[in-house]
């Protein structure tokens, strides 16, 4: 824990979670004058391989709510992918529709995907929102939310490693703690996400023969919704995520039996890219390897009283768009402009916060529903195959992607 822990009457909000929607809401409540408490479960320690998480993307939208938050983009680029943030930028796509058909497409001049380093990048996040005044007490796990009779939040109880539970209160608390949060629950608000019932293998390598270059992005599509994407993240770094349905998996569980997630994504590569499969058998694979399943839900009710969930923790759609930091970001700023209004009529039952869930309908929710389709869409190999063999279609598919809807405030 890098600050002691005040008492309770001096926060005014509590942000549970310091990722990117926990950073976000946290910075620009600082800045408006609140005086913010951030809780982050993980302990702060020095840069090590599974700080990749999943080597995330951020999207062009991701990247303009970064600026928009003031996090110095220049201090990203220097140093060993152990040390920074920012890994590598991709314009350009190299396709592999269902059918067998290659395509090569640039992004349009001055678009690009950037890669990162997420552990760096959180702690980057971290750094600015103590530099902006927020009470950054890293290592402290929010364990249960603490709620009057009536159910409403009066704040969390938490814990420190290797020390007793205590309580913190302050009227408002902000649920950014992702997709396994406490909260959700506790409070049992998580729902499935019907067409997202997806599961996800990341894996990284060192050696693999004919790995991605640098600046592109390399996708393959195979049967029954799965997707085999792959980039160069920095010399001897190359990430790859395999993503399937939920039924796929289990058929997979069904027909090669019980492996670790490295042996079934090789078993179900050969079933299905057995060209590819040997490269993969082959490499050299780095000792970080993250499966979850299932990956998409939704939350049940996101404001209550006393009580914000944003981020992840307010919904998740799919891994396969690299648009979750830029809806986490855009939540915790949409959700901090809630909070300043609640605070100015000192109110904070659920209708104050009636602004967040109207500003995310306008600001977020589009770009959800776009996504929803595209995803929905990309389900069909023979509509992929369609789109794939027109490039102006392409194009158009890929407009709607890094499409970003103008924010409500600055
Ligand atoms: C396989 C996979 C691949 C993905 N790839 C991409 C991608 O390429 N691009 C993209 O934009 N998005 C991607 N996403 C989604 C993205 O990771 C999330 O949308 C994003 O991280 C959400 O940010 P968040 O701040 O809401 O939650 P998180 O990033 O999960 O942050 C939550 C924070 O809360 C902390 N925490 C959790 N519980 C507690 C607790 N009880 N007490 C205190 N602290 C706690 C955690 O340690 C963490 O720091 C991917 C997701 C998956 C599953």
């Amino acid at each position: 824990m890098d600050s002691q822990i005040k008492t309770e009457t001096e926060a005014e909000v509590i942000v549970i979670g310091g990722g990117a929607a926990g950073c976000s809401t946290a910075i620009y409540l600082a800045r408006r004058g609140r005086r913010v408490i951030l809780l982050e479960g993980r302990e702060d320690r020095p840069p090590q391989l599974s700080d990749l998480h999943s080597g995330e993307v951020l999207s062009p939208g991701s990247q303009l709510e970064l600026d928009r938050l003031g996090l110095d983009l220049n201090q990203a680029q220097s140093g060993d992918y152990l040390v920074r943030w920012k890994l590598q930028e991709w314009a350009s796509l190299r396709l592999h529709w269902p059918g067998g058909r290659e395509t090569f497409d640039r992004l349009p001049p001055g678009v690009a995907f950037w890669q990162i380093n997420r552990g760096n990048f959180y702690r980057a996040l971290r750094q600015l929102a103590r530099a902006e005044g927020v009470q950054v007490c890293e290592g402290v796990r929010v364990i249960n939310l603490l709620r009057d009779s009536a159910g409403r939040c009066l704040g969390v109880s938490a814990r420190a490693a290797g020390e007793a539970p205590y309580e913190l209160k302050a009227p408002v608390t902000v649920d950014a703690s992702g997709r396994n949060s406490v909260v959700l629950a506790r409070l049992g608000l998580r729902q499935p996400e019907p067409h997202f019932r997806r599961a996800a293998y990341l894996l990284f390598f060192s050696e693999l023969a004919g790995a991605p270059e640098p600046g592109v992005w390399q996708q393959y599509w195979l049967r029954n919704t799965t997707t085999l994407r792959g980039s160069y993240l920095a010399p001897r770094l190359y990430r790859f995520s395999f993503e399937t349905s939920l039924a796929e998996r289990n058929r997979w569980l069904a027909k090669f039996g019980r492996l670790t997630a490295h042996e079934l994504f090789l078993a179900a590569l050969a079933e299905q890219l057995p060209q590819e499969a040997r490269r993969f058998r082959e490499a050299t694979r780095l000792p970080h390897l993250l499966a979850f399943a299932p990956v998409g839900f939704r939350v049940a009710q996101i404001t209550h009283d006393g009580l914000l969930m944003v981020g992840d923790a307010s919904g998740y759609l799919d891994p396969s768009t690299g648009q979750g930091i830029e809806f986490a970001l855009r939540l915790g700023r949409l959700a901090a402009r809630s909070i300043e209004e609640a605070f100015a009529v000192n109110r904070f039952e659920r209708p104050a916060f009636d602004r967040y869930l109207r500003e995310r309908q306008d600001e977020v929710l589009p770009i959800m529903r776009r996504l929803r389709l595209f995803l929905m869409g990309s389900q069909s190999n023979r509509l992929l195959d369609v789109v794939g063999g027109v490039a102006l279609a392409r194009r158009a598919a890929m407009r709607q992607i890094i499409k970003t809807s103008p924010a409500i405030i600055d």
